[in-house]
């Protein structure tokens, strides 16, 4: 982690640092204002990760949620989920940023749903797009996916990172704070 992170910093680390997972569900909070269970779970965890603190993550949390509702709303249904996953209640464990491999394979995303890993779970020529948008060029996009039609999707996400920060060196991550670290690495 590169330390004392704030909610307002989120917005342009998720531009230049955040692997594709994170920033598909970044875009689609900031696009929805809300976010299903699951990409609160995997998104939250995360930012957890990269060093958000508990009261920059609730504050992150309750300007985007309460552009479409009220802070009463809000406070009541979320706020109790973002403290557990800090280990503030319940069983009071320290719940840890999920693995590559666990949402790959793990909690398949449904109509409506942004979590996921975008090279298993969003269909290819759409996929193709998104790169595309992200201004890869056209022979890294036909790589991608064909490591991703080899069902190699931590390969592609590689692939990926070594396109959008001009490092020679191969990396395939394991984990989307990995991703994050490496990242944070090449730029600095
Ligand atoms: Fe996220 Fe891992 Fe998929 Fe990359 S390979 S998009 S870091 S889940």
């Amino acid at each position: 982690s590169v330390g004392q992170i704030t909610a307002d910093m989120i917005e342009m680390l998720s531009r230049t640092s955040f692997p594709m997972c994170m920033q598909e569900l970044h875009q689609n909070l900031r696009q929805h204002h809300h976010l299903r269970h699951w990409g609160r779970q995997q998104y939250g965890l995360f930012l957890k990760g990269i060093g958000l603190s508990l009261e920059e993550a609730l504050k992150f949390w309750r300007s985007e949620f309460t552009k479409m509702m009220d802070g009463d709303k809000f406070d009541k249904q979320y706020t109790y989920n973002i403290r557990h996953n800090y280990g503030k209640e319940g069983k009071r464990a320290d719940y840890t940023p999920y693995s590559c491999v666990k949402i790959i394979t793990t909690n398949a995303p449904a109509v409506g749903d942004y979590h996921g890993c975008p090279f298993r779970h969003v269909d290819v020529a759409i996929l193709r797009q998104k790169l595309q948008a992200k201004r890869i060029p056209e022979s890294g996009v036909n790589e991608i996916v064909s490591l991703v039609k080899g069902s190699h999707y931590q390969v592609a996400c590689g692939k990926y990172f070594m396109l959008t920060h001009n490092t020679g060196h191969d990396f395939s991550p394991n984990h989307p704070n990995e991703y994050f670290d490496e990242s944070q690495k090449a730029l600095n």
